[in-house]
């Protein structure tokens, strides 16, 4: 007999996993898939940060850390959400984790009762929803339109806050749609949260480096914000080191305290060895992530200007990350002859299994509306899947 718990029966596969696993069958057969599905970049992790992790090695850090990381790892951290981003934490408000996804765990674990809502900016991330689930908390979805690239306005905040709200969790600039809030949008929403003082922010940066324009600004650089946002960011986007799983939050010292308790049941510290290339990558010159982001840039224009090409695709400008989230609901309601679309997960299943291109489909970030494009990815082949699915789209009338 199965006897799982409910907790871990609420939990939802992630659709971006479902989804690899589907292309990976069609790669069985011997079809070469495009896969436009994957959150990370295709780059390299820079060669300097490499080489501290080798020196790691060889120095012996080979021995459990501190939970909440190297001290050393914590201050430079503090030192950076000082220079970057106007915060004025220090170190001890500062705990390094298993990646930005134990660090955003960490803090909704911390704070939900059962029956709390986290107000969640949507389209969102698709861990969002599960972990606040996992927490017993209840989600709360509030969407931005497309046509104001996807932002949550401050009238939509306004409307979402019940006297139940614990948080309000967003991403800046956004997965899956790259949308960033600029200072003033910031500030807006900040203004309706004045009138809800036990309201927390969870503002999640970890696609901070991977930005089009000059301004970055956090929602905890503003005065009255300050002890009120956590803030989690990480080094999988930006440093390209999404396999050596590092991300970190920083918070209350009550807060940063309690997360401390909790990953010190789960995880203990991070990996030494991971600490001491991200204690590299923080302090180290920034110019390889400013190259990755310049060559996203390049990628988003061309992938821009092929879905030009493209009967029925709505875009609009992305800010940030490697996504792009196209309306594509022009296709609903339409078939081959054989298949008839109805929805984001039979168009993506379509291109799989005609264009052998893989993408995810809105559903799983609340937008069924829309497909996440992934621009991760080299050139040539985001030219030849946007021609592979302008072709298949085609057949559907
Ligand atoms: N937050 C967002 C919005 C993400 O897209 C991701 C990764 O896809 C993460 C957090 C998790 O990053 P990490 O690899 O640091 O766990």
């Amino acid at each position: 007999t199965q006897v799982l718990s409910e907790r871990i029966n609420r939990l939802a596969e992630s659709a971006t996993i479902a989804m690899a696993k589907k292309a990976r069958e069609l790669e069985a057969k011997g079809q070469a898939v495009i896969k436009l599905n994957f959150g990370e970049p295709d780059f390299q992790t820079p060669d300097h940060i490499k080489a501290a992790a080798k020196q790691a090695i060889d120095d012996g850090f080979t021995f459990y850390t501190p939970v909440s990381g190297y001290p050393q790892l914590r201050q430079a951290i503090a030192d950076k959400l000082k220079r970057d981003n106007g915060l004025k934490w220090e170190a001890e408000n500062i705990v390094v984790s298993t990646g930005a996804k134990q660090s955003l765990a960490n803090v909704l674990m911390c704070l939900l009762n059962p029956g709390d809502e986290v107000v969640v900016f949507t389209p969102y991330w698709v861990t969002y929803r599960e972990i606040i689930k996992v927490a017993e908390g209840k989600p709360v979805m509030v969407s931005g339109s497309l046509e104001n690239n996807f932002k949550v306005t401050p009238e939509q905040l306004k409307a979402a806050i019940t006297p139940k709200t614990k948080a309000i969790l967003y991403s800046s600039p956004s997965n899956p749609t790259g949308s960033v809030y600029s200072k003033d949008e910031l500030r807006a929403l900040a203004d309706v949260l004045k009138a809800h003082e036990d309201v927390f922010v969870i503002a999640d940066e970890i696609y901070e480096y991977v930005i089009f324009q000059d301004e970055y600004v956090s929602m905890g650089a503003f005065e009255d914000m300050h002890d009120r946002v956590v803030t989690v960011n990480g080094f999988s986007k930006g440093f390209a080191m999404t396999g050596w799983r590092v991300g970190y939050l920083a918070a209350p010292t009550w807060l940063a305290s309690a997360c401390d308790k909790l990953q010190g049941q789960f995880t203990s510290g991070t990996c030494s060895i991971a600490q001491k290339a991200a204690y590299a990558a923080i302090t180290g010159d920034l110019a390889p992530s400013h190259d990755m982001a310049k060559a996203y840039l390049r990628r988003r224009d061309l992938v821009l200007d092929l879905m030009k090409d493209i009967k029925g695709f709505k875009t609009y400008l992305p800010d940030g990350a490697f996504y792009i989230f196209p309306d594509v609901s022009y296709y609903y309601g339409k078939s081959d002859g054989e298949n008839t679309i109805n929805n984001s997960i039979d168009l993506c299943m379509y291109i799989l299994n005609n264009a052998h291109v893989s993408l995810v489909p809105g559903e799983a970030f609340g937008a069924d509306n829309c497909l996440r494009f992934s621009f991760a990815a080299s050139d040539e082949d985001l030219k030849t899947a946007m021609q592979r699915i302008k072709t298949v789209l085609e057949k559907l009338n």
